[in-house]
């Protein structure tokens, strides 16, 4: 079987072999008649329904054997989880989360169900949840310790000291140890978890947590920062039983075995413990396989050698050195790169090297680029290829002589000699036609038919382009931009607008004939907006007017994006095309749509239609458009179906953006589009692109996922290429890895800069290889498994049914943890369940991903919307994606007003969240301000200036500037949070039992869904049992 076969990666139709321990169920990847119930899945049925992964819970007990639950992921503190006093079982009002009730699949409300969460202690000893930092030392040595140093140390080869085990199976410090007299600080998540029931005062319950890069001090013991064994021992740790836990839990039999929450790794105590630890600090590139800090963590990254981790972050930083290895793994060896990535200002930005008419340096074999990993020999006269081991004559003009440990006298005076990542002036040879590019241009095409001139969208556009023009991007050390602009305006027809600098009034030339789109002008069309201001202004305020009286309901699309494309062609020029557009394109005319939503479809092998487009038309636009540089931005006002899964693909291939305003509404959502619609003409951008992917011998890039367009194996193409874009790579094994000279990768885009240059970006990464499996586990990053996993899974969703996707999805997690437990784990018992500290996390961000609208099929979803959320992972980096997929959930009503720091976030469940309370949820999309029934008067004062619970408006979208500290440090947090993100989030103000909250829960990721899918803890079960399966 080729190597193919062992990461459930598309095409997903292979057979896969096992990893041999277990029967093969992995062959039955791709034939659905199979993937119903192979061996070790749980069956469907029930009223969880066949919607997976809600399906695929535990029906019956807990996996069989002695069940001894251990603890990993949570707290050295013996409080219990109470939730809230959940409100009285009356419509609308109750939480609805009850995830081993049959009876709450997607009802809401779900009467009686509030306390379900709460009866959990009599099974703590059910079952041991264990995590060995890298499974080499034997249980039960040493202390406990802080679980993330030693995954990070440079040099992973020698036995990890004691010290940083877990040590999993120590007993638990008596429970008086933690609450008695001199016990530590809490953890800061655990203060949360401990909402009192009733209106207990807030500072009861919420102690300022630690500042986000606080070093380990007083908010952290080593014993609280690891998710050490601190599994107390069922009720008998917890005298007094389960202060409201009610005594009337009654449910079936399986509530007994349920999971403590607090017991499970918790994604926030492991972002919290990597910032306690590695947050605000200089992390250097210099070693190879380094494992950096989580994307969570803020620190200062220096170039030394490898390019930083906010270019290229991998799924794991150590390669197995065999395929065999890499099967029995199952691991994804991936690389997200995001070779325009914003670079704070405290970092150096990166040189450009020119070599003039020689251009840059580069292996006569592979081609590969002049950087750190050539090896200079002879006296400096020949180096050899660290990706080929070609030896190679340094090119007279960049002899120079080595030193005595054989290094160039100019080694540090070199960017490609030393660092990580920078630019070389690319030469004539690297532009089309042999000759320098000319500067982009940027083409605004508004859709002015009927109800966008009705509801203003068309004056709003305009307006808004007068000021932001005026913000269009330049090189650094240019005056002005030399971006040129130009107009179209259309509905069944396009309009052409000349805007010469010479004329006293635009004007305007109709095409009617969008068959076949031609450009009526060349000369007036494509403006510098410097020098055609006064045209172009008066241009602007023309347009709402001159429509004004149109009837016109029906719009054209593809000709839309035909005719900017031709534009940019007729003017040898890249460019970017912002299209605004609002309905299904019905016109008679090329790309023509139909309405085909069709809601029958959804769970069954022919869901996947409603992610192809719907003609082959796009496609073959994309593709001419990604031949000439023309980049398609979309900005979409949808009032009902538009087909998403068509309009979306030009922007998606051409690198583009995709933006979605549901029903928009004038008053509330024009903020969130002009931010946008700022941020998107402003952000750094490379143009007419193409990324290579070089690698050193014995593996190398086979898969490719991102807002690309490749034309053979190797050359992704890219109309253009922004800050926010990552391309995700997968690798394969085609031979051995050696351990000494690791893995090499070499990510090299030629692109075009806004000013109109040709340059190359260089980025470099060195990565460990191991024949200890080990070595891989421990240098695993789950952020970036995540974003391989779901933009692996949503690019099968256009081939595959969803059902044996997320089925592929549960099993390899299982199957990777299956194999650290039998390989790496020290001997335990069989039912344990351990995870590999570096994974603690991949079981809750994997429910999280299956959990997606993309991936749930459920008619309550629109179509739309999941085309839409679809094409934006696609092109996530891993920040995003953590934070698309974890949603940030920060309590509020403890803000401290006089520091500028971020709370800390807690876990995404009903559970964490208290009636007395204010929390902010943001994923990258959306935010959301949830306000407990008894919040405190005073801060509703201080945020909305009304004086109290029902006077809160819950249709505005910003909130008032309120002269006081809560306000102003709540609105502050929040800009810190939209800062880094490229969308702008529209903030829902959600009241607690109010329903709208049900949106809003959507996100408590940790939970049982509304629609479906599991709860983080059901899942976590399901996976356990999975893996016993495998191991027996
Ligand atoms: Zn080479």
């Amino acid at each position: 079987m080729s190597q193919q076969g062992y990461v459930a990666t598309p095409p997903y139709s292979q057979s896969q072999p096992g990893i041999g321990l277990s029967p093969p169920h992995y062959g039955h990847y791709g034939d659905p008649s199979h993937a119903g119930s192979p061996p070790g899945m749980m069956k469907p049925a029930g009223p969880l329904g066949a919607a997976a992964p809600g399906g695929m819970l535990p029906q019956g007990p807990s996996p069989p054997g002695p069940h001894q639950f251990g603890q990993n992921g949570a707290h050295a503190q013996g409080h219990l989880p109470q939730r809230f006093p959940g409100p009285p079982p009356v419509n609308s009002a109750a939480p609805s989360y009850a995830p081993y009730s049959p009876s709450t699949q997607s009802s809401y409300p779900s009467p009686a169900s509030t306390a379900s969460v709460t009866q959990l202690a009599s099974q703590l000893n059910a079952m041991h949840i264990n995590s060995y930092g890298t499974g080499m030392a034997p249980p039960g040595q040493g202390p406990p310790g802080p679980p993330s140093a030693p995954l990070f140390q440079g040099l992973p080869r020698p036995p990890q000291p004691s010290i940083m085990q877990p040590g999993s199976q120590v007993l638990p410090p008596p429970p008086t140890a933690l609450n008695g007299p001199g016990a530590s600080p809490l953890p800061p998540s655990t203060h949360r978890q401990d909402a009192l029931p009733g209106p207990a005062p807030l500072n009861a319950q919420y102690q300022p947590p630690p500042l986000p890069g606080q070093t380990l001090g007083t908010g952290y013991s080593p014993q609280q920062a690891s998710y050490g064994p601190q599994m107390a021992g069922g009720q008998l740790s917890y005298p007094g039983g389960f202060p409201g836990g009610p005594a009337q839990m009654a449910g079936p039999p399986q509530l007994q075995k349920k999971l403590d929450p607090d017991s499970i790794p918790s994604p926030i105590q492991v972002i919290e413990n990597d910032r306690a630890t590695r947050g605000g600090q200089v992390y250097a590139t210099n070693s190879r396989g380094q494992v950096p800090p989580l994307v969570t963590t803020d620190c200062v990254i220096q170039d030394q050698g490898n390019a930083s981790p906010r270019y290229i972050r991998c799924t794991t930083y150590c390669f197995p050195c065999t395929s065999d290895m890499a099967k029995q793994a199952q691991i994804p060896l991936a690389a997200v790169i995001k070779p325009f990535a914003t670079i704070p200002s405290n970092e150096t930005p990166l040189y450009l090297v020119n070599h003039g008419e020689n251009g840059p340096v580069r292996c006569n074999r592979c081609k590969a680029y002049m950087c750190p990993f050539m090896q200079f020999i002879e006296g400096g006269r020949r180096y050899q290829c660290g990706f080929c081991n070609c030896v190679n004559d340094v090119p007279p003009f960049y002899f120079q002589h080595l030193d005595h440990i054989g290094r160039r006298l100019d080694h540090y005076e070199k960017p490609e000699l030393s660092l990580g990542s920078y630019e070389y002036v690319a030469t004539l040879d690297y532009c089309r036609k042999n000759k320098p590019p000319n500067p982009p241009a940027f083409i605004f095409m508004i859709d002015v038919s009927y109800s966008n001139i009705k509801n203003g969208l068309v004056k709003l556009i305009c307006e808004e382009l007068k000021t932001v023009l005026e913000k269009l991007p330049k090189e650094e050390q240019e005056e002005t931009s030399a971006i040129r602009v130009g107009f179209i305006t259309y509905n069944k027809v396009l309009h052409f607008f000349n805007v010469k600098s010479n004329l006293a009034q635009p004007q305007m030339m109709v095409v009617t004939d969008v068959g076949e789109v031609f450009v009526p002008l060349l000369d007036g069309f494509l403006v510098n907006y410097q020098e055609s201001q006064s045209v172009i202004h008066n241009l602007l305020d023309q347009i709402p007017e001159m429509f004004a009286d149109s009837n016109e309901n029906e719009t054209v699309f593809a000709p839309v994006i035909q005719a900017g494309m031709e534009a940019l062609k007729a003017a040898d020029c890249p460019g970017k095309l912002f299209i605004f557009h609002s309905s299904l394109p019905t016109a008679e005319a090329p790309g023509k749509l139909k309405n085909r939503d069709d809601k029958k479809l959804i769970n069954t092998d022919k869901e996947k239609i409603l992610f192809q487009p719907q003609t082959n038309v796009y496609d073959s636009l994309a593709k001419d458009c990604v031949a000439h540089g023309c980049c398609v931005t979309l900005f979409l006002f949808p009032s009902q179906y538009v087909d998403v899964a068509s309009l979306g693909l030009v922007p998606q291939l051409t690198g583009g953006t995709l933006y979605k305003y549901n029903n928009f509404q004038m008053h509330m959502d024009s903020q969130q589009f002009l931010n946008d619609l700022r941020n998107d003409i402003e952000k750094k951008i490379g143009f007419d692109a193409i990324m290579r992917i070089r690698t050193s011998t014995g593996f190398r890039a086979t898969d490719f996922f991102g807002g690309i367009f490749m034309n053979n194996t190797t050359d992704v193409e890219m109309a253009a290429i922004d800050c926010d874009k990552a391309v995700t790579v997968e690798f394969k094994h085609d031979d051995k890895l050696a351990e000494d000279s690791g893995a090499l990768i070499q990510c090299a885009v030629l692109y075009t800069t806004i000013g109109g240059q040709r340059r190359l970006r260089i980025h470099n990464l060195s990565l460990n290889c191991s024949s200890q499996l080990a070595d891989l586990y421990k240098s695993c990053e789950t952020d970036a498994l995540i974003n391989f996993f779901a933009k692996s899974a949503f690019k099968a969703v256009l081939h595959q049914p969803l059902k044996v996707i997320r089925e592929i999805l549960v099993n390899q997690t299982a199957h990777m943890l299956a194999c650290y437990r039998k390989n790496c784990a020290s001997p335990s018992a069989a039912s344990q369940l351990i995870l590999p500290d570096s994974m603690k996390v991949l079981p809750v961000y994997m429910n999280c991903l299956l959990k997606n609208c993309v991936l749930l099929s459920r008619p309550e979803i629109s179509t739309d919307e999941r085309a839409y959320q679809r094409q934006l992972v696609m092109t996530m980096g891993v920040a995003d994606s953590q934070l698309f997929f974890y949603p940030q959930l920060l309590p509020i009503h403890t803000l401290d007003v006089k520091s500028t720091a971020l709370p800390t976030a807690i876990r995404c469940s009903e559970s964490r969240l208290s009636e007395e309370g204010i929390f902010l949820l943001a994923n990258g999309l959306n935010m959301f301000l949830w306000l407990g029934v008894s919040s405190p008067p005073e801060l509703i004062q201080g945020i909305f200036n009304v004086p109290s619970f029902a006077h809160i408006n819950t249709d505005m979208t910003t909130l008032p500037e309120v002269g006081n500290p809560y306000s102003q440090t709540l609105r502050m947090i929040m800009s810190i949070i939209q800062q880094k993100r490229p969308y702008s989030m529209k903030l829902t103000i959600v009241k607690q039992r109010e329903q709208p909250e049900m949106v809003f829960r959507q996100f408590l990721v940790e939970d049982k869904g509304l629609y479906g899918g599991s709860s983080y803890v059901d899942f976590l079960c399901c996976v356990h049992k999975e893996i016993c399966q495998l191991l027996n």
